[in-house]
Protein backbone atom coordinates (compact mmCIF):
# COMPACT_ATOMS: atom_id res chain seq x y z
CA UNK A 1 0.00 0.00 0.00
CA UNK A 2 1.44 3.15 -1.22
CA UNK A 3 -0.92 4.95 0.95
CA UNK A 4 -1.93 7.85 -1.63
CA UNK A 5 -5.97 8.35 -2.56
CA UNK A 6 -7.64 8.16 -5.26
CA UNK A 7 -11.46 9.36 -6.07
CA UNK A 8 -12.86 8.28 -9.45
CA UNK A 9 -15.89 10.23 -10.45
CA UNK A 10 -18.31 7.75 -12.17
CA UNK A 11 -18.70 3.79 -11.66
CA UNK A 12 -19.27 2.49 -15.72
CA UNK A 13 -16.77 0.25 -17.36
CA UNK A 14 -14.12 3.01 -17.26
CA UNK A 15 -14.21 4.13 -13.76
CA UNK A 16 -14.69 0.37 -12.52
CA UNK A 17 -11.65 -0.33 -14.54
CA UNK A 18 -9.41 2.51 -13.14
CA UNK A 19 -10.14 1.87 -9.56
CA UNK A 20 -9.03 -1.69 -10.57
CA UNK A 21 -6.11 -0.75 -11.99
CA UNK A 22 -5.25 2.20 -9.17
CA UNK A 23 -5.55 -0.49 -6.50
CA UNK A 24 -3.48 -3.04 -7.94
CA UNK A 25 -0.53 -0.57 -7.70
CA UNK A 26 -1.21 0.10 -3.97
CA UNK A 27 -3.94 2.98 -4.23
CA UNK A 28 -7.18 3.34 -2.01
CA UNK A 29 -9.48 4.34 -3.85
CA UNK A 30 -12.72 5.87 -3.55
CA UNK A 31 -15.36 5.07 -6.28
CA UNK A 32 -18.35 8.08 -6.36
CA UNK A 33 -21.71 6.85 -8.33
CA UNK A 34 -24.46 9.31 -8.73
CA UNK A 35 -26.88 5.93 -10.00
CA UNK A 36 -28.57 4.69 -6.62
CA UNK A 37 -27.02 1.04 -7.68
CA UNK A 38 -23.99 -0.46 -9.29
CA UNK A 39 -25.16 -1.30 -12.51
CA UNK A 40 -24.88 -1.18 -15.87
CA UNK A 41 -28.09 -0.55 -18.52
CA UNK A 42 -27.51 -1.22 -22.13
CA UNK A 43 -27.06 -4.87 -24.34
CA UNK A 44 -24.16 -6.17 -25.68
CA UNK A 45 -20.49 -4.72 -26.58
CA UNK A 46 -17.87 -6.23 -28.64
CA UNK A 47 -14.32 -6.62 -26.60
CA UNK A 48 -11.31 -6.07 -29.68
CA UNK A 49 -8.11 -7.78 -28.51
CA UNK A 50 -6.90 -4.54 -27.24
CA UNK A 51 -9.50 -4.29 -24.53
CA UNK A 52 -9.71 -7.85 -23.94
CA UNK A 53 -5.41 -7.42 -22.93
CA UNK A 54 -6.61 -4.32 -20.73
CA UNK A 55 -8.66 -6.82 -18.63
CA UNK A 56 -5.98 -9.39 -18.83
CA UNK A 57 -3.34 -6.61 -17.35
CA UNK A 58 -6.77 -5.87 -15.04
CA UNK A 59 -6.53 -9.61 -13.85
CA UNK A 60 -10.11 -10.30 -14.98
CA UNK A 61 -9.00 -11.55 -18.41
CA UNK A 62 -10.28 -15.41 -17.63
CA UNK A 63 -13.31 -14.18 -15.67
CA UNK A 64 -14.35 -12.48 -19.33
CA UNK A 65 -13.46 -15.93 -21.22
CA UNK A 66 -14.80 -18.10 -18.96
CA UNK A 67 -18.40 -15.90 -18.25
CA UNK A 68 -20.65 -15.91 -21.49
CA UNK A 69 -19.60 -14.93 -24.44
CA UNK A 70 -19.20 -15.96 -27.90
CA UNK A 71 -15.76 -15.22 -30.62
CA UNK A 72 -16.94 -12.46 -32.63
CA UNK A 73 -14.44 -12.09 -35.80
CA UNK A 74 -16.62 -9.98 -37.46
CA UNK A 75 -17.67 -9.05 -40.78
CA UNK A 76 -19.52 -6.86 -43.37
CA UNK A 77 -22.49 -7.53 -45.61
CA UNK A 78 -25.03 -5.66 -47.87
CA UNK A 79 -28.83 -5.73 -47.07
CA UNK A 80 -29.57 -8.81 -49.41
CA UNK A 81 -26.93 -11.01 -46.90
CA UNK A 82 -23.68 -10.69 -49.34
CA UNK A 83 -20.65 -10.91 -47.45
CA UNK A 84 -18.56 -7.66 -48.54
CA UNK A 85 -15.86 -8.38 -46.14
CA UNK A 86 -15.07 -11.44 -43.48
CA UNK A 87 -12.86 -11.68 -40.99
CA UNK A 88 -11.04 -14.92 -40.57
CA UNK A 89 -11.21 -15.90 -37.09
CA UNK A 90 -7.75 -17.94 -36.98
CA UNK A 91 -6.21 -15.18 -38.92
CA UNK A 92 -7.31 -12.61 -36.45
CA UNK A 93 -6.22 -15.21 -33.75
CA UNK A 94 -2.47 -15.71 -35.16
CA UNK A 95 -1.68 -11.83 -35.72
CA UNK A 96 -3.65 -10.61 -32.49
CA UNK A 97 -3.06 -13.50 -29.84
CA UNK A 98 -7.05 -13.50 -29.49
CA UNK A 99 -10.22 -13.74 -30.99
CA UNK A 100 -12.46 -10.73 -30.47
CA UNK A 101 -15.29 -11.17 -27.34
CA UNK A 102 -19.13 -10.50 -27.44
CA UNK A 103 -20.05 -10.08 -24.05
CA UNK A 104 -23.29 -8.39 -22.06
CA UNK A 105 -22.56 -5.05 -20.59
CA UNK A 106 -24.09 -6.33 -17.13
CA UNK A 107 -21.72 -9.79 -17.50
CA UNK A 108 -18.57 -7.17 -17.83
CA UNK A 109 -19.74 -4.86 -15.57
CA UNK A 110 -20.66 -7.30 -12.95
CA UNK A 111 -16.91 -8.62 -13.42
CA UNK A 112 -15.68 -5.30 -12.69
CA UNK A 113 -17.38 -4.61 -9.75
CA UNK A 114 -16.55 -8.21 -8.18
CA UNK A 115 -13.05 -7.45 -8.00
CA UNK A 116 -13.76 -4.31 -6.28
CA UNK A 117 -14.10 -4.54 -2.57
CA UNK A 118 -17.97 -3.25 -1.98
CA UNK A 119 -16.81 -0.61 0.71
CA UNK A 120 -14.76 1.14 -2.10
CA UNK A 121 -18.26 2.07 -3.95
CA UNK A 122 -19.97 4.73 -2.62
CA UNK A 123 -23.17 4.80 -4.68
CA UNK A 124 -26.35 7.67 -4.70
CA UNK A 125 -23.10 10.27 -4.85
CA UNK A 126 -24.00 13.11 -6.97
CA UNK A 127 -20.17 14.63 -7.63
CA UNK A 128 -21.12 19.06 -8.48
CA UNK A 129 -18.00 20.30 -8.23
CA UNK A 130 -13.87 19.04 -8.08
CA UNK A 131 -11.15 21.47 -7.17
CA UNK A 132 -7.14 20.99 -7.51
CA UNK A 133 -4.06 22.40 -5.34
CA UNK A 134 -0.62 21.70 -5.27
CA UNK A 135 -0.85 18.74 -2.42
CA UNK A 136 -4.01 17.43 -3.13
CA UNK A 137 -7.52 17.70 -4.67
CA UNK A 138 -11.34 18.11 -3.26
CA UNK A 139 -14.16 16.43 -4.33
CA UNK A 140 -17.90 18.14 -3.73
CA UNK A 141 -20.46 15.49 -3.37
CA UNK A 142 -24.24 15.07 -2.54
CA UNK A 143 -25.36 11.97 -1.02
CA UNK A 144 -27.47 10.51 0.98
CA UNK A 145 -26.49 12.38 4.34
CA UNK A 146 -26.12 15.54 2.35
CA UNK A 147 -23.41 17.53 1.02
CA UNK A 148 -19.82 16.17 1.76
CA UNK A 149 -16.36 17.20 0.41
CA UNK A 150 -13.50 14.28 -0.23
CA UNK A 151 -10.06 14.87 -0.34
CA UNK A 152 -7.80 13.10 -2.66
CA UNK A 153 -4.32 12.76 -3.90
CA UNK A 154 -6.18 12.17 -6.99
CA UNK A 155 -9.17 12.44 -8.70
CA UNK A 156 -10.25 10.63 -11.86
CA UNK A 157 -13.00 11.39 -13.87
CA UNK A 158 -14.60 9.19 -15.64
CA UNK A 159 -18.25 10.48 -15.33
CA UNK A 160 -19.14 9.62 -18.82
CA UNK A 161 -20.31 11.51 -22.15
CA UNK A 162 -21.63 14.55 -20.69
CA UNK A 163 -19.01 14.98 -17.87
CA UNK A 164 -19.32 17.52 -15.46
CA UNK A 165 -15.86 17.04 -14.51
CA UNK A 166 -15.53 18.03 -18.26
CA UNK A 167 -17.07 20.85 -18.56
CA UNK A 168 -15.95 22.42 -15.47
CA UNK A 169 -12.44 22.20 -16.25
CA UNK A 170 -12.22 22.92 -19.79
CA UNK A 171 -15.19 24.89 -20.20
CA UNK A 172 -14.12 26.73 -23.26
CA UNK A 173 -14.57 23.00 -24.99
CA UNK A 174 -18.31 22.76 -26.45
CA UNK A 175 -20.33 19.83 -24.72
CA UNK A 176 -20.74 16.82 -27.00
CA UNK A 177 -23.15 16.94 -30.61
CA UNK A 178 -25.16 15.29 -32.49
CA UNK A 179 -23.27 12.42 -34.66
CA UNK A 180 -26.42 11.99 -37.43
CA UNK A 181 -28.14 8.61 -36.00
CA UNK A 182 -30.15 7.18 -33.85
CA UNK A 183 -29.04 3.57 -32.63
CA UNK A 184 -31.47 0.88 -31.19
CA UNK A 185 -30.07 -1.96 -28.99
CA UNK A 186 -31.10 -4.83 -26.97
CA UNK A 187 -29.72 -8.16 -25.91
CA UNK A 188 -32.47 -11.04 -26.62
CA UNK A 189 -32.50 -15.19 -26.54
CA UNK A 190 -32.54 -16.51 -29.71
CA UNK A 191 -31.44 -20.13 -29.85
CA UNK A 192 -30.21 -20.01 -33.73
CA UNK A 193 -26.68 -19.18 -34.36
CA UNK A 194 -25.52 -16.12 -35.56
CA UNK A 195 -22.30 -15.09 -37.02
CA UNK A 196 -20.92 -11.28 -35.99
CA UNK A 197 -21.73 -9.11 -38.69
CA UNK A 198 -22.56 -5.49 -39.30
CA UNK A 199 -24.74 -4.84 -42.59
CA UNK A 200 -25.16 -1.74 -44.28
CA UNK A 201 -27.97 -0.42 -46.12
CA UNK A 202 -28.64 3.41 -47.68
CA UNK A 203 -28.16 5.41 -44.34
CA UNK A 204 -28.98 1.99 -42.42
CA UNK A 205 -27.25 -0.47 -40.37
CA UNK A 206 -27.78 -3.36 -38.55
CA UNK A 207 -25.17 -5.09 -36.26
CA UNK A 208 -25.49 -8.58 -34.68
CA UNK A 209 -23.34 -10.21 -32.41
CA UNK A 210 -23.51 -13.54 -30.60
CA UNK A 211 -22.97 -13.44 -27.09
CA UNK A 212 -23.24 -17.17 -25.42
CA UNK A 213 -25.52 -18.42 -23.16
CA UNK A 214 -27.96 -18.31 -26.01
CA UNK A 215 -28.12 -14.76 -26.16
CA UNK A 216 -27.76 -12.24 -29.35
CA UNK A 217 -27.08 -8.54 -29.10
CA UNK A 218 -28.77 -6.89 -31.69
CA UNK A 219 -28.41 -2.53 -33.07
CA UNK A 220 -29.74 -1.42 -35.52
CA UNK A 221 -28.59 2.23 -36.70
CA UNK A 222 -30.23 5.11 -38.68
CA UNK A 223 -29.36 8.38 -40.15
CA UNK A 224 -32.44 10.26 -38.37
CA UNK A 225 -32.85 13.85 -36.67
CA UNK A 226 -31.97 14.42 -33.08
CA UNK A 227 -34.53 14.07 -30.61
CA UNK A 228 -37.02 11.28 -32.22
CA UNK A 229 -39.04 9.01 -30.67
CA UNK A 230 -41.71 6.19 -31.88
CA UNK A 231 -44.89 5.04 -30.52
CA UNK A 232 -43.44 1.44 -30.82
CA UNK A 233 -39.65 1.57 -31.31
CA UNK A 234 -39.49 -1.76 -32.45
CA UNK A 235 -42.21 -1.40 -35.19
CA UNK A 236 -40.36 1.75 -36.35
CA UNK A 237 -37.25 0.21 -36.81
CA UNK A 238 -39.29 -3.17 -38.40
CA UNK A 239 -40.49 -0.84 -40.92
CA UNK A 240 -37.12 0.13 -41.96
CA UNK A 241 -35.21 -2.90 -42.26
CA UNK A 242 -38.03 -5.75 -42.02
CA UNK A 243 -37.25 -6.49 -45.30
CA UNK A 244 -33.10 -6.83 -45.22
CA UNK A 245 -31.60 -10.62 -45.27
CA UNK A 246 -31.93 -13.38 -42.58
CA UNK A 247 -32.00 -13.70 -40.09
CA UNK A 248 -32.73 -9.79 -39.21
CA UNK A 249 -36.54 -10.69 -40.00
CA UNK A 250 -35.78 -13.26 -37.30
CA UNK A 251 -34.18 -11.26 -34.46
CA UNK A 252 -36.73 -8.47 -34.63
CA UNK A 253 -39.92 -11.20 -34.58
CA UNK A 254 -37.89 -12.73 -31.49
CA UNK A 255 -37.64 -9.36 -29.39
CA UNK A 256 -39.88 -8.80 -26.87
CA UNK A 257 -41.62 -5.69 -26.58
CA UNK A 258 -40.37 -2.54 -24.42
CA UNK A 259 -36.50 -4.22 -24.20
CA UNK A 260 -34.87 -1.74 -27.04
CA UNK A 261 -33.03 1.06 -25.94
CA UNK A 262 -32.90 3.77 -28.45
CA UNK A 263 -29.99 6.28 -28.05
CA UNK A 264 -28.84 9.56 -30.56
CA UNK A 265 -25.76 9.17 -30.90
CA UNK A 266 -23.30 12.04 -29.41
CA UNK A 267 -19.30 12.47 -29.38
CA UNK A 268 -16.98 14.84 -28.57
CA UNK A 269 -16.26 16.61 -31.52
CA UNK A 270 -13.75 19.23 -30.34
CA UNK A 271 -10.94 17.02 -28.54
CA UNK A 272 -9.46 18.21 -25.58
CA UNK A 273 -6.13 20.21 -25.56
CA UNK A 274 -4.77 17.42 -22.28
CA UNK A 275 -6.44 14.98 -20.29
CA UNK A 276 -5.18 16.31 -17.53
CA UNK A 277 -5.56 19.56 -15.40
CA UNK A 278 -3.58 19.90 -11.95
CA UNK A 279 -4.30 16.11 -10.08
CA UNK A 280 -7.12 15.59 -12.11
CA UNK A 281 -7.28 12.93 -15.21
CA UNK A 282 -10.18 12.29 -17.22
CA UNK A 283 -10.34 8.67 -19.27
CA UNK A 284 -13.24 6.72 -21.06
CA UNK A 285 -16.28 8.84 -22.82
CA UNK A 286 -15.34 11.85 -20.55
CA UNK A 287 -11.86 12.26 -22.40
CA UNK A 288 -12.88 11.05 -25.55
CA UNK A 289 -16.59 9.80 -26.13
CA UNK A 290 -16.75 8.42 -29.71
CA UNK A 291 -18.95 7.05 -32.16
CA UNK A 292 -19.63 3.69 -31.44
CA UNK A 293 -18.87 2.66 -35.28
CA UNK A 294 -15.20 0.88 -34.50
CA UNK A 295 -16.76 -0.85 -31.26
CA UNK A 296 -13.71 1.03 -29.49
CA UNK A 297 -15.42 2.71 -26.72
CA UNK A 298 -14.98 0.88 -23.88
CA UNK A 299 -11.89 -0.51 -25.36
CA UNK A 300 -10.36 2.69 -25.22
CA UNK A 301 -11.78 3.21 -21.35
CA UNK A 302 -10.31 0.40 -20.38
CA UNK A 303 -6.74 1.26 -22.13
CA UNK A 304 -7.07 4.45 -20.10
CA UNK A 305 -7.87 2.81 -17.33
CA UNK A 306 -4.57 0.49 -17.29
CA UNK A 307 -1.96 2.89 -18.16
CA UNK A 308 -3.58 5.29 -15.75
CA UNK A 309 -2.84 2.46 -12.88
CA UNK A 310 0.35 2.43 -14.51
CA UNK A 311 2.03 5.64 -14.49
CA UNK A 312 0.91 6.14 -10.79
CA UNK A 313 2.82 3.10 -9.89
CA UNK A 314 5.02 5.15 -7.28
CA UNK A 315 1.65 6.66 -5.62
CA UNK A 316 1.26 10.78 -5.16
CA UNK A 317 4.55 11.28 -5.20
CA UNK A 318 5.66 12.40 -8.68
CA UNK A 319 2.08 12.77 -9.47
CA UNK A 320 2.57 16.01 -11.82
CA UNK A 321 4.79 13.65 -14.21
CA UNK A 322 2.94 10.54 -14.25
CA UNK A 323 0.11 12.27 -15.47
CA UNK A 324 1.97 14.01 -18.31
CA UNK A 325 2.57 10.50 -18.96
CA UNK A 326 -0.74 9.42 -19.01
CA UNK A 327 -2.08 12.34 -21.14
CA UNK A 328 1.11 11.91 -23.61
CA UNK A 329 0.55 8.16 -23.52
CA UNK A 330 -3.34 7.73 -24.45
CA UNK A 331 -4.42 11.26 -25.66
CA UNK A 332 -3.03 10.71 -29.33
CA UNK A 333 -4.11 7.67 -29.45
CA UNK A 334 -7.62 7.39 -28.10
CA UNK A 335 -8.08 10.91 -30.31
CA UNK A 336 -6.70 9.49 -33.77
CA UNK A 337 -9.39 5.97 -32.75
CA UNK A 338 -12.30 8.60 -32.02
CA UNK A 339 -11.64 10.20 -35.46
CA UNK A 340 -11.41 7.24 -37.39
CA UNK A 341 -14.76 5.83 -36.21
CA UNK A 342 -16.17 9.13 -37.05
CA UNK A 343 -14.75 8.71 -40.95
CA UNK A 344 -15.99 4.72 -40.36
CA UNK A 345 -19.49 5.97 -39.67
CA UNK A 346 -19.75 8.31 -42.40
CA UNK A 347 -18.27 5.62 -44.88
CA UNK A 348 -20.32 2.75 -43.95
CA UNK A 349 -23.33 3.47 -41.58
CA UNK A 350 -24.34 7.10 -43.30
CA UNK A 351 -23.58 6.89 -46.63
CA UNK A 352 -27.00 7.68 -48.85
CA UNK A 353 -26.18 7.85 -52.45
CA UNK A 354 -26.68 4.68 -54.53
CA UNK A 355 -23.64 5.42 -56.50
CA UNK A 356 -21.39 6.22 -53.74
CA UNK A 357 -23.28 2.91 -51.45
CA UNK A 358 -21.96 0.37 -54.96
CA UNK A 359 -18.55 2.12 -55.20
CA UNK A 360 -17.72 1.28 -51.25
CA UNK A 361 -19.15 -2.36 -51.47
CA UNK A 362 -17.38 -2.79 -54.81
CA UNK A 363 -14.34 -1.46 -52.88
CA UNK A 364 -15.05 -3.73 -50.11
CA UNK A 365 -15.48 -6.75 -52.13
CA UNK A 366 -12.63 -6.11 -53.54
CA UNK A 367 -10.39 -5.77 -50.45
CA UNK A 368 -8.02 -8.98 -49.38
CA UNK A 369 -9.33 -10.17 -46.19
CA UNK A 370 -5.77 -10.00 -44.88
CA UNK A 371 -5.52 -6.26 -45.96
CA UNK A 372 -9.27 -5.64 -43.97
CA UNK A 373 -7.88 -7.09 -41.01
CA UNK A 374 -4.88 -5.03 -41.04
CA UNK A 375 -7.07 -2.37 -41.23
CA UNK A 376 -8.91 -3.86 -37.90
CA UNK A 377 -5.66 -4.25 -36.17
CA UNK A 378 -4.46 -1.10 -36.77
CA UNK A 379 -6.91 -0.13 -33.44
CA UNK A 380 -7.07 -3.48 -31.49
CA UNK A 381 -3.33 -4.12 -31.88
CA UNK A 382 -2.20 -2.86 -28.46
CA UNK A 383 -0.44 -3.69 -25.43
CA UNK A 384 -0.64 -2.79 -21.83
CA UNK A 385 2.66 -1.10 -20.36
CA UNK A 386 5.20 -3.66 -18.52
CA UNK A 387 4.31 -3.86 -15.45
CA UNK A 388 7.00 -3.54 -12.79
CA UNK A 389 9.02 -6.60 -11.87
C1 LIG B 1 -24.92 2.21 -29.32
C2 LIG B 1 -23.55 2.05 -28.68
C3 LIG B 1 -22.80 0.90 -28.93
C4 LIG B 1 -21.52 0.75 -28.38
N1 LIG B 1 -20.79 -0.38 -28.65
C5 LIG B 1 -19.54 -0.53 -28.15
C6 LIG B 1 -18.76 -1.71 -28.42
O1 LIG B 1 -19.21 -2.65 -29.09
N2 LIG B 1 -17.51 -1.80 -27.90
C7 LIG B 1 -16.97 -0.79 -27.12
O2 LIG B 1 -15.81 -0.91 -26.69
N3 LIG B 1 -17.69 0.33 -26.85
C8 LIG B 1 -18.96 0.50 -27.34
N4 LIG B 1 -19.68 1.62 -27.04
C9 LIG B 1 -19.08 2.68 -26.23
C10 LIG B 1 -19.10 2.36 -24.74
O3 LIG B 1 -20.41 2.02 -24.32
C11 LIG B 1 -18.65 3.58 -23.93
O4 LIG B 1 -17.52 4.16 -24.51
C12 LIG B 1 -18.30 3.16 -22.51
O5 LIG B 1 -19.37 2.51 -21.88
C13 LIG B 1 -17.90 4.39 -21.70
O6 LIG B 1 -17.67 4.04 -20.36
P1 LIG B 1 -17.41 5.18 -19.29
O7 LIG B 1 -17.17 4.46 -17.98
O8 LIG B 1 -16.39 6.13 -19.77
O9 LIG B 1 -18.76 6.03 -19.22
P2 LIG B 1 -20.21 5.59 -18.71
O10 LIG B 1 -20.48 4.17 -18.98
O11 LIG B 1 -21.16 6.61 -19.25
O12 LIG B 1 -20.11 5.75 -17.13
C14 LIG B 1 -20.14 7.01 -16.50
C15 LIG B 1 -20.66 6.80 -15.08
O13 LIG B 1 -20.50 8.02 -14.36
C16 LIG B 1 -21.67 8.26 -13.59
N5 LIG B 1 -21.74 9.71 -13.36
C17 LIG B 1 -21.98 10.67 -14.30
N6 LIG B 1 -21.95 11.89 -13.73
C18 LIG B 1 -21.69 11.69 -12.40
C19 LIG B 1 -21.55 12.57 -11.29
N7 LIG B 1 -21.66 13.90 -11.43
N8 LIG B 1 -21.30 12.05 -10.07
C20 LIG B 1 -21.18 10.69 -9.91
N9 LIG B 1 -21.32 9.82 -10.93
C21 LIG B 1 -21.57 10.32 -12.17
C22 LIG B 1 -22.81 7.71 -14.45
O14 LIG B 1 -23.95 7.43 -13.67
C23 LIG B 1 -22.15 6.46 -15.03
O15 LIG B 1 -22.33 5.33 -14.19
C24 LIG B 1 -20.97 1.78 -27.57
C25 LIG B 1 -21.74 2.93 -27.29
C26 LIG B 1 -23.02 3.07 -27.85
C27 LIG B 1 -23.82 4.34 -27.55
Amino acid sequence: MNDSHAVVVGGGIGGLSAALALRRHGWRVTVLERAPELREVGAGLTLMANALRGLDALGLGPAVRCGDHAEAPGGIRDRRGRWLSRVDGAEMIRQLGTAALGVHRATLHRILRDALPASSVRTGTDVEQVGSGPDHAEVRYRGPDGPQTLAADLVVGADGLRSRLRAQLWPEIPAPVYAGSTAWRTAIAFSEPVPAAITWGPAAEFGMVPLGGGQVYWYAALTAPPGGHAPDELAAVREQLGDWHAPIPALLAATPPGVLLRNDIHHLATPLPSYVRGRVALLGDAAHAMTPNLGQGAGQAIEDAVVLGAVCAGGAEGLPAALAAYDRLRRPRSQAIARAAFRAGRYGQQLRNPLAVAVRDTALRLTPARAALRGMARYADWLPPAEPS
